[in-house]
């Protein structure tokens, strides 16, 4: 094994979360901080020639490489985990600014009560009302103690859109169910689309309170307080799967790298694939990695950042045998508990065929409305059957040509070939369109968890992470509720746009099982979560190991439970928390923070 000089701060990836803890650590200190990252570099540059929605869209070009690290799943303990072996429920990045290159830019924060899940469920419910096998939990910080580093990755990113709670006054036109926000946003909104407008006067008919969803991508010509200037969107709409070529939507390589990549005590290097923390006497000393010709790397650090995403976070203190693994038999340990993802509308609420095109073909990541009259605690049944719910989106613009070109009402055409299917195709593919998206939230369980696969293994052969996870009878409720609020949507959708809504579509059809099969979200959390107690989390609100004081674990690892809110600003927002912390005080005086 080769033997590096040692640095003071090792962090491993260079997605969102490791970059951001770069950036303060390179420019708040005068410690050298190497980053190492196991997939390829990333510029601008080379997203000029990028709007190709075969290779990028459909065969993911930008994503990790299946074929040399995966997850395998299993629903149960009792059953066998198989290997995931096409981009399935989620969609891990890799190379240079991680997810964040080819994310699509909704920014939103999570409700204020997120943080205290656990009070706020039993205050309500009583504890008896819960899930007898949950895992639900309070972060150990509130919504205020974060409020100011969202505010900060707000900034940062030149997130758009509209206050609804301007320190404790609601405002109408803006999300009124957010926590109260110390500003208005850094940027107004984006400009509305045809189908934003029908989409805002549906809802409101029915009672409900639009807002314009907060992006990361510009809506207008910005330059953040780290004099990082960008252009307002162009509405291309290449942003999810693609990086862009524009630089309007907020990425590592465009908001962070261009401040520490000149610096003298900053180093990337791509291609390092970390496999081990290397630790004694519960210490970090560094990592083991394998670089581009396949050698074994030892970095020797005093400070290491593991911001390598949820999986590949947990899967380095399995591996590297820090911490005490979670035991979903007795509810012994806390290392890989608390995997929770998104939870599905039930069924299809129906396509709407328009009377007007919908010029879909233009639009911008985050771009649409969100509707939070169903989210946390709101709008749910009386009876408490239902804890938490979800968000819903519409009006956005999107409508790539693979992806939209081809859809027809039934009757139009033969399937799929002839004269008179292209000639109908090409009539209708901007008329047809949806009433809305959902996420919801998902509850943390005991027999939800991550641990070591012990067949598989990835192209190193270190075991894959195995992922144990189903839905429950409450995700079911949440997930038909959640399918009948949006059939009222769509339905009031079509009536405002004088269009109809298409039959079929699997109407209050139920979710099913856990699927690894089709797309959820990248919103996959948990394996590292944080807490005001070492019994019940591996990381405390700094996001430093509980065991091991110079060791952070940064990123949706941390979170207990998820929210039905996208989670990469809050991700961010606790990464900014944790480099203050370093910086003003494990620095000076390092040692436990809390
Ligand atoms: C298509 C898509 C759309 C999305 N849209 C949104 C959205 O609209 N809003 C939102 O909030 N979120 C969205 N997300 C999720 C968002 O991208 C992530 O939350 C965010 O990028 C996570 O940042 P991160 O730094 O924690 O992890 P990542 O971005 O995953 O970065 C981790 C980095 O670590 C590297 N790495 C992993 N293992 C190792 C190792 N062993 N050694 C060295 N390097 C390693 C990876 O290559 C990667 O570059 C989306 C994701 C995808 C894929």
């Amino acid at each position: 094994m080769k033997r590096l000089k040692p640095v003071d701060v090792v962090i491993v990836g260079a997605g969102w979360t490791g970059m951001t803890m770069a950036k303060e650590l390179a420019t708040r200190t005068s410690l050298n901080v190497v980053v190492l990252e196991r997939g390829p570099e990333r510029k601008t540059s080379e997203y000029m020639a990028q709007m190709d929605e075969l290779d990028f869209g459909r065969r993911r070009r930008m994503l990790q490489n299946i074929a040399e690290e995966t997850v395998t799943h299993r629903h149960t303990l009792r059953d066998r985990a198989a290997p995931v072996r096409q981009h399935g429920p989620f969609y891990p990045g890799t190379g240079t600014g991680g997810a964040g290159e080819h994310w699509n830019a909704v920014a939103t924060r999570f409700p204020a009560d997120s943080f205290v899940l656990a009070t706020h469920l039993r205050e309500r419910w009583g504890a008896a009302k819960l899930p007898p096998n949950h895992r639900i939990q309070d972060w150990g910080i509130t919504y205020d103690e974060i409020e100011p580093y969202y505010w900060k990755t707000e900034q940062m990113m030149g997130i758009n859109g509209k206050a609804g709670n301007l320190r404790g006054k609601l405002i109408d036109g803006g999300n009124i169910f957010e926590g109260s926000r110390s500003h208005e946003y850094p940027n107004p909104p984006h400009k509305r689309t045809y189908a934003m407008n029908l989409w805002e006067k549906a809802v409101r008919e029915l009672g409900y309170h639009p807002y314009p969803r907060p992006a990361a991508t510009l809506s207008v010509s910005y330059t953040n307080p780290d004099k990082i200037s960008r252009p307002g969107c162009a509405y291309c709409d290449f942003c999810n799967m693609y990086g862009c070529m524009i630089e309007a939507k907020a990425q590592p390589t465009n908001t962070l790298l261009p401040l520490v990549r000149d610096r003298k005590n900053f180093e990337l290097r791509n291609h390092c694939w970390v496999r081990r923390v290397l630790h004694r006497d519960g210490k970090a000393e560094g990592v083991m990695y394998m670089d581009q010709s396949g050698e074994e790397v030892e970095q020797p650090a005093s400070l290491v950042v593991l911001s390598s995403w949820t999986m590949n976070n947990t899967k380095l203190l399995l591996l590297s045998k820090i911490g005490d693994l979670y035991e979903p038999l007795t509810g012994k340990g806390t290392l890989g508990a608390n995997l929770t993802h998104q939870v599905r509308a039930a069924g299809g609420a129906g396509r709407i065929v328009f009377k007007e095109v919908l010029n879909g073909f233009m639009g911008a990541g985050g771009q649409g409305l969100g509707l939070d009259d169903f989210n946390g605690p709101n709008g749910l049944p009386e009876d408490g059957s239902i804890l938490r719910g979800g968000t819903f989106s519409g009006g956005g613009g999107g409508g790539s040509p693979l992806s939209s070109f081809g859809s027809m009402p039934p009757g139009e055409a033969p399937r799929n070939w002839g004269s008179q299917w292209k000639k109908a195709a090409i009539q209708w593919w901007d008329r047809i369109g949806g009433g809305g998206g959902y996420s919801g939230e998902h509850l943390a369980y005991k027999h939800n968890f991550l641990d070591l696969d012990p067949t598989y293994t990835d192209k190193w052969g270190d075991p894959l992470v195995r992922m144990t996870i189903d839905w429950t009878e409450h995700e079911h409720r949440q997930s038909r509720f959640a399918g009948e609020v949006l059939v009222k949507l769509t339905d009031a959708m079509a009536r405002v746009a004088g269009g109809k809504v298409l039959p079929g579509g699997g109407r209050g059809r139920g979710d099913g099982r856990y699927r690894t099969d089709r797309y959820n979200s990248t919103h996959v959390q948990g394996g590292v979560i944080m807490g005001a107690s070492p019994e019940a989390s591996v990381v405390n609100t700094y996001l430093q190991h509980w065991r091991m004081p110079n060791l952070f674990v940064v990123g949706a690892s941390a979170f207990p439970q998820n929210s039905a809110m996208h989670p990469t600003v809050t991700g961010v927002a606790l990464t900014y928390r944790a480099a203050d912390a370093l910086v003003e005080r494990y620095f000076k005086n390092p040692g436990a923070l809390a």
